[in-house]
């Protein structure tokens, strides 16, 4: 008899697909199921592909000990969806299946759901009961009799519960109303009471859904019709195409998300919607749930484990047709997915920044190429990738220029904050213009929100007398100052902390420099915190609230911090770019950017772009309700092409010229990178390695090699960074190149990390 081989990927990173025997009186399991084989010393649990090749025999190939689904666990095409990101993004086949899998999905039985026992009256049972209801017309001695076994008060009791309760009751429920599981056993034994177990899906979004009353139908905009018009066919013709929806802030794009999804479910199809981390995904999600009821699913990082795991096996079963989720739902194992939307595809939460890291958006459009899916991108404020895809005329462009019953757009006013500076020294957090706006907001009763792209009280501290700053000593980053929120000014007093934003390392501020003892520490630079206080100092009786990352490490408190806003609890909501994805606050009428050049600065070509897209959704989330919105930005630098053209509101002309600078620059999306940054445990090392790899990877056509370099942070979490990147037409030809380095040089694998299509050059 031939072998019957299986090809299998593990979750250990950086490992490929491996080979193994099925042995004989074990079924040959499908692609997708789970196995547990031997690796090593160790035994693991992975993921059948499809079928093995032995293709080196100087390798034993070993047995699988236990094929534990006879169906598939991950659904082909989720299967064939991670096989294609690991190629794609030169990750392990493992490392891209884990991605895809629930939570411990390598370790749960697919059964293993949250159970309870169900405690239900048997036939035997009712007839008890209802001898029990009678008793008028029995005596005591008749009622014994018919219903000998049934002795204690408690007993009887939990018959009545539950005559009462026709599809049975949790056995948790009857011991919170005084009848333990010893009774019920004892009823059970009388055969009179029998046990089921029902397994529970925990509902992540269930306060969502009941904060968010019943969305009544409307009529669509003529915008929204046409676009439909334009879209829906597109659905109907279950071929793969690329949609992509410009539409302006407030322009309904969700209510044409939720028609389509309509559309395309009735057709027995299913929907993917992706929504950005994490903060918008509650709000989205209880608009489709009010919508389309127990049919839609969730997954996002912000569930717990439980959830996620009930979530994914609720889709798998097929028990909904609505998916809505962050980046990895793009894997969820829906079937025969017909819609794919990826709302605000310009968002960088999409792209993951762990291995794999792949980009939600490009892999939601693979997922509809193989599925024959219509693939809907939206944003406001469209990627320059995505953009130049439809002006080549390879998407779809579907266009909504209006707000939905024509409100107007936000009025834009940049304030030079040069002239601030002047008028009242650098200490000026919020300008005049900024401090009148938010005072006529607090009077008429409306809300403002305040961003800072940046937390913490101040960006450095700095020693006057000898100019040291302090830095991490695990990364090449200087520390933030938090924790001081009643200072205003400029004067690092002692008490604050100092923290590290990528490693979390803190200490407290020193009042002397370590350097050079002199007292002088000063701060520099500013984050959110210092922002709240300088607002709390301007209006005593305001209600502010921040939202960051440091305030909103806890699950749920951003989703109940911004439930508050909606509820009109607070006046004043300062934050990061947190607040300015797409929520929805009808009575906020004033945005300030407290510096539009935050990001400006940055070594990095997507810059600008990145600029022009925050300043353009924050001024969108202005005047959304029927009162008319204004935004007021402050910048050192108003005539800077981003912010003029974010003030004008003008995507078209920041396109034109952004698109031309990548042009000439050669940038994306005029031509593909890949990023790899080598670790070493010194510079040297780093440096060394990096060189040696990128030489090995040197010499195939279509790209150039530039570096290897000093990466910018060239120091983080303890470890040396080098870094180079590779430029081109040829994709392919990189990724080949890559491959080859790789495998002439296997050693250096644990110490690299390849981002192919990086979004950040930092
Ligand atoms: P976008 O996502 O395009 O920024 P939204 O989908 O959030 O815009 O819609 C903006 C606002 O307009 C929301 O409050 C939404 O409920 C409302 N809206 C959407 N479509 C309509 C419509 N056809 N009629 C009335 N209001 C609508
Ligand atoms: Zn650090």
């Amino acid at each position: 008899m031939t072998d019957r081989l299986v090809s299998v990927a593990v979750p250990v990173p950086a490992l490929g697909l491996l080979t193994y025997r099925v042995p004989a009186g074990h079924a040959m399991p499908m692609a997708g199921a789970r196995v547990i084989v031997p690796l090593g010393k160790r035994t693991l649990t992975g993921v059948v592909v499809g079928e093995g090749t032995a293709f080196d025999t100087s390798f034993a190939i070993r047995d699988v000990r236990e094929v534990l689904d006879d169906t598939a666990f991950v659904p082909a095409d989720v299967v064939a969806l991670t096989e294609w990101v690991a190629e794609y993004y030169l990750a392990g086949p493992g490392a891209a299946l884990a991605a895809a899998l629930p939570p411990h999905g390598l370790t749960a039985r697919a059964d293993s759901f949250k159970t309870i026992r169900i405690a239900q009256l048997t036939a035997a049972g009712i007839e008890a009961v209802g001898r029990m209801d009678k008793p008028e017309g029995l005596s005591p001695q008749e009622r014994a009799g018919l219903s000998p076994q049934v002795k204690g008060a408690r007993q009887q009791e939990a018959l009545q519960i539950l005559a009462g309760a026709p599809d049975g009751l949790p056995s948790g429920a009857l011991a919170e109303r005084g009848i333990p599981a010893a009774t019920l056993g004892r009823l059970k034994a009388l055969g009179l009471v029998a046990f089921r177990d029902d397994r529970v899906d925990r509902d992540p979004f269930g306060h969502a859904v009941s904060a968010s009353a019943a969305v009544p139908m409307r009529a669509l905009t003529a915008e929204q019709q046409a676009a439909l018009d334009q879209l829906l066919p597109l659905a109907e013709a279950r071929a793969f195409r690329v949609a992509l929806v410009h539409g302006v802030t407030g322009s309904g794009k969700t209510e044409l998300y939720m028609r389509m999804a309509e559309a395309v479910r009735r057709s027995g199809r299913g929907v993917l919607m992706l929504v950005p981390e994490i903060a918008l995904t509650p709000q989205v999600a209880a608009l489709f749930r009010a919508r389309f009821g127990t049919s839609v699913a969730i997954q996002h990082s912000g569930l717990s484990d439980g959830e996620r795991h009930d979530q994914w096996h609720r889709i798998r079963r097929g028990d909904v047709d609505v998916v809505i989720g962050t980046r990895s739902a793009v894997f969820a194992p829906l079937a025969r997915p017909g819609l794919i939307i990826v709302d605000e595809e310009h968002d960088t939460s999409y792209k993951q920044d762990e291995t794999p890291r792949y980009h939600g958006r490009d892999v939601a459009i693979m997922r509809g190429k193989f599925a024959g899916a219509l693939v809907v991108l939206g944003s406001a404020t469209p990627t320059i990738e995505s953009y130049a895809n439809a002006t080549a005329g390879r998407y779809v462009l579907v266009t909504l220029e209006r707000r939905v019953l024509d409100r107007p757009m936000a009025q834009v006013q940049v304030v030079n904050m040069r002239d601030e500076i002047a008028d009242e020294g650098t200490e000026v957090v919020l300008s005049k213009p900024l401090r009148a706006a938010m005072r006529a907001r607090l009077d008429a009763g409306e809300q403002s929100l305040i961003l800072l792209n940046r937390r913490g009280l101040a960006t450095a501290v700095i020693c006057r007398q000898c100019t040291a700053t302090l830095e991490c000593p695990n990364c090449s980053i200087s520390l933030t100052v938090h924790g001081h929120r009643s200072l205003p000014g400029r004067r690092a007093a002692p008490g604050g902390s100092l923290r590290c934003h990528y490693c979390n390392f803190s200490k407290p501020v020193p009042t002397v420099c370590e350097a050079c003892a002199a007292p002088y520490m000063e701060r520099v630079g500013f984050g959110t915190e210092r922002v709240e206080a300088e607002v709390r100092a301007a209006f005593p009786e305001a209600r502010v609230a921040r939202v960051d990352r440091d305030t909103v490490r806890r699950k749920g408190s951003l989703v109940a911090m911004l439930e508050r806003v909606a509820r009109r609890e607070i006046d004043v909501l300062i934050g990061t770019q947190m607040i300015a994805k797409g929520h929805d606050f009808p009575a906020c009428t004033l945005v300030g950017v407290i510096s539009a050049d935050v990001g400006l600065g940055l070594a990095d070509f997507r810059a600008a772009e990145r600029t022009f897209q925050l300043l353009t959704q924050v001024a969108g989330r202005a005047g959304r309700g029927e009162r008319k919105g204004q935004a007021i930005i402050q910048s050192l630098v108003p005539d800077h092409y981003s912010i003029r053209l974010a003030t004008s509101q003008d995507y078209r002309a920041f396109y034109d010229k952004e698109v031309e600078f990548r042009r000439t620059m050669r940038y994306p999306p005029q031509v593909a990178m890949v990023n790899v940054i080598v670790r070493g445990r010194t510079f040297g090392e780093a440096m060394a390695a990096a060189r040696e790899f990128a030489d090995a990877a040197r010499g195939g056509k279509g790209y150039v090699i530039l570096g290897p370099a000093p990466a910018p942070l060239t120091k983080l979490r303890g470890e040396h960074r080098a870094q180079f990147f590779m430029k081109g037409t040829s994709r392919k030809g990189m990724r080949e190149a890559l491959q080859l380095a790789l495998s002439r040089k296997p050693e250096l694998a644990r110490r690299l990390s390849v981002d192919v299509d990086p979004l950040s050059m930092l």
